[in-house]
């Protein structure tokens, strides 16, 4: 792209953002306006239990239904339940396995309003594109108020290594600004290379291309804890009247003589129970799933969903420093890749790939790679693919809708479609939006005439449990307020940061645990989990199984799945004792959650060329401790020595396996294995095997 289509692209894009920013802060105000309205709801102390829930699942009937029955207890059925209380609805919602077990765990965890989606409203003139980035401007500023532990405001950088990407992405990004105009976080800015380096040592001062730095582009954008973001808004609609269930799936839809919806089977699946529950309105907000509860209806339905799956890594954090996070705005093949500081760790993605439908999509080795050779270019820390902490994948529910006369639909950010029996469906868009999605889903319902004493939506200025008493130092009363016998304040910052930014003002509930119970202990070596947040998990956050805590409750599987698996045997421990458990309960749970954390591990891949090589660990390590070659870098493994077999497994396109013994101990690993291969030299798969043999 020349230097002048880019100038071209920055006063287009300031026009654009100017002429369009007037009108929208009319808007902004008028929403302002409604915010003030909100309905303030009463919040139970306690959480209801789950059989006190299932106990009012069953008072439907068909001549008294509940209004609304929510199908999905991802962000968007959550949102939903709550956008429905907050009506003075009565609301039920189900989830077949966890709130937040679908694609609301596995997102990049940014509160976003789209600088992609942004530049595709310039450059294609669409008001459309350019109004879906207000509203998510404006909803990202509603989350990040709504639920302040959980969600921050964090810089971004850009890095620009040619002179006329600081005027492009200078541009973009103060359009941006501009666009968020009062819903605004904080405006971005040029730093120098020197300034950037001082902000992200890692970064890279080159370019594979020769190029060097030139400066950095840095904008701001939201950052949250995805599942717990998920869980909690389940838990407010709960708190304030709602039913909500997980671990419950709709089998089937009930209807009428007439054919229009009254409800549905709701299966039980922690005692296997069935049960018939009426309501006037149904909603389908399963996300990725969402055809697969509208062909329970009409198996003739046309399809909605484009499923498309998204990787992303977990590496250690000195990857990246604390506080900032970079875009990569173009990759070799054209996505954004992103790496960000998370939770104490450092995390990247994401792809974009053809998936099937699954509960537990696996990455690929591809997908991993293809991330991992994304941000080695950037940086000057040696990226190698046995860093990877964790790997998980996510289906975004990229949806058309049914009902629309043209095609250009698909563009739409999210759809609420209403079927001829009275189905609401309502999918696609993003998490930032999951508030908005929830409103424009519930006036569906109350524009069917069917709950017609349902009050106006009340979620514009509604925070999440947590938020109330909740202030950014809270964590300091949490670890002076500590106390153990002989050990007053005995607990540590970052243990305390971590509870106070999980559970906002809960935090003190899992210390009173923690002393009362004596289960102040880590869970994980390296990592500020406490046994007692399993207790608390339990008795107040609707976790029912050692997969909900280690996913979503906390989130331990997605930030280091060895560390995860240690820590398994004593949560199914601390939940069968609280539960009353049997032994082969104990065992099938176990398994359950091991199985579980292998998802997020690689598939093997045979859609492309990999090379997933299984070397006997053992051997290659005692190679290295008998320092017949020192450490095993990308320089020094064609001539990595092996002073036994070594058995190695690679996989080749269409999962062909073959299996190459390199017994002479002269034998070099990397020229052997590369040979095999027959894909690439042996010079260009070292780099790739140093990585997967220096485990
Ligand atoms: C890789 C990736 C990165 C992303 N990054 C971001 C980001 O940074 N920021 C952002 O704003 N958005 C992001 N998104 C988008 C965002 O994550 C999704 O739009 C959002 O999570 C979708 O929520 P959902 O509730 O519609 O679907 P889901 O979270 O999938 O929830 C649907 C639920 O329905 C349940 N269900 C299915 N069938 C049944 C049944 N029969 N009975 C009961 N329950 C059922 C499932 O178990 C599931 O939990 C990302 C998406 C992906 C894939």
């Amino acid at each position: 792209m020349g230097v002048l289509s880019k100038l071209g692209f920055t006063a287009v894009t300031g026009a654009t953002g100017l002429a369009l920013w007037q009108g929208y802060q009319f808007q902004t105000a008028q929403a302002e306006e409604q915010t003030a309205q909100a309905v303030k709801l009463q919040l139970a102390e306690t959480l209801p239990s789950r059989k006190g829930q299932l106990q009012q699942l069953q008072t439907s009937t068909a001549d008294k239904p509940f209004d609304v029955l929510i199908i999905g207890g991802g962000a968007t059925g959550a949102g939903c339940a709550l956008d429905a209380i907050s009506r003075g609805l009565r609301t039920v919602v189900v989830e077949k396995e966890d709130f937040g077990a679908g694609t609301s765990s596995r997102s990049t965890k940014l509160v976003h309003g789209g600088v992609r989606y942004l530049e595709k409203a310039v450059f294609n003139a669409d008001y459309g594109q350019l109004k879906l980035v207000f509203e998510a401007l404006h909803e990202r500023r509603r989350l990040l108020e709504h639920a302040p532990f959980l969600a921050h405001p964090l810089p971004i950088m850009t890095p620009c290594y040619k002179w006329w990407e600081i005027p492009y992405y200078w541009a973009g990004l103060k359009a941006y600004d501009l666009v968020a105009g009062s819903q605004g976080l904080t405006i971005s800015r040029f730093s120098t290379a020197k300034e950037s380096h001082r902000q992200f040592p890692t970064l890279s001062e080159t370019q594979p291309d020769g190029q060097t730095l030139k400066g950095t582009i840095v904008y701001y954008d939201g950052q949250f804890n995805d599942s717990r973001m998920n869980v909690l808004l389940a838990c407010t609609a709960a708190r304030a009247g709602a039913i909500a269930l997980n671990h419950a799936e709709v089998t089937k839809l009930l209807k009428d003589d007439e054919g229009k919806l009254i409800g549905a089977t709701v299966h039980d699946l922690l005692s296997g129970k069935k049960h018939n529950v009426h309501a006037h309105i149904v909603i389908n907000a399963t996300g990725p799933f969402a055809d697969n509860v509208r062909h329970l209806s009409d198996p003739n339905a046309p399809k909605m969903i484009m499923p498309s799956a998204g990787v992303h890594v977990t590496l250690p954090d000195y990857y990246s420093p604390e506080n900032i996070g970079m875009i990569i705005p173009k990759t070799k093949d054209g996505r954004v890749v992103f790496m960000l500081p998370w939770l104490g760790a450092t995390i990247a993605g994401t792809t974009d790939s053809s998936s099937e439908i699954t509960m537990t999509p696996r990455p690929t080795e591809t997908e991993i790679n293809f991330i991992l050779d994304a941000i080695a270019e950037y940086l000057t820390v040696r990226v190698r693919r046995t860093d990877v902490l964790s790997a998980w994948s996510g289906i975004r529910p990229l949806a058309v809708d049914p009902n629309a006369k043209d095609t250009a639909s698909a563009s739409r950010d999210h759809i609420v479609s209403t079927d001829p029996d009275g189905l609401i469906t309502v999918t696609g868009g993003k998490w930032t939006t999951y508030r908005l999605m929830a409103e424009d889903a519930i006036n569906a319902a109350v524009a069917t005439k069917r709950i017609p004493w349902a009050g106006p939506c009340g979620t514009k200025g509604l925070a999440v449990v947590g938020t109330a008493g909740w202030n950014s130092t809270l964590f300091t009363e949490v670890a002076q307020n500590y106390t153990v016998p002989h050990r007053p304040g005995a607990i540590d910052t970052r243990v305390a940061k971590h509870l106070a930014d999980s559970y906002g003002d809960r935090a003190q509930d899992i210390t009173k645990i923690a002393e009362h119970r004596n289960l102040g202990k880590r869970l994980a070596r390296g990592y500020p989990m406490l046994e007692a947040e399993v207790i608390y998990a339990m008795e107040s956050e609707m976790c029912e199984t050692p997969e909900d805590f280690i996913a979503r409750r906390t989130r331990l599987a997605f930030l280091d799945t060895r560390a995860c698996e240690h820590a398994l045997p004593r949560i199914v421990e601390l939940m069968a004792a609280e539960r009353g458990w049997w032994w082969w309960r104990r065992k099938a749970e176990l398994k359950r959650a091991k199985k579980f954390l292998q998802s997020f591990t690689p598939s093997n891949d045979s859609r492309t060329y990999s090379i997933a090589i299984e070397a006997d660990a053992a051997v290659a390590r005692n190679t290295r401790a008998s320092g017949s070659n020192g450490t095993l870098s990308l320089e020094s493994v064609g001539n990595f020595q092996t002073s036994k077999p070594v058995k190695l497994t690679i996989f080749l396109p269409g999962s062909k396996l073959n299996e190459v013994t390199v017994n002479s101990p002269a034998s070099t690993v990397g020229i052997a294995a590369g040979k095999a291969l027959g894909l690439v030299s042996a010079v260009s798969a070292l780099p790739r095997l140093a990585n997967l043999l220096s485990i």
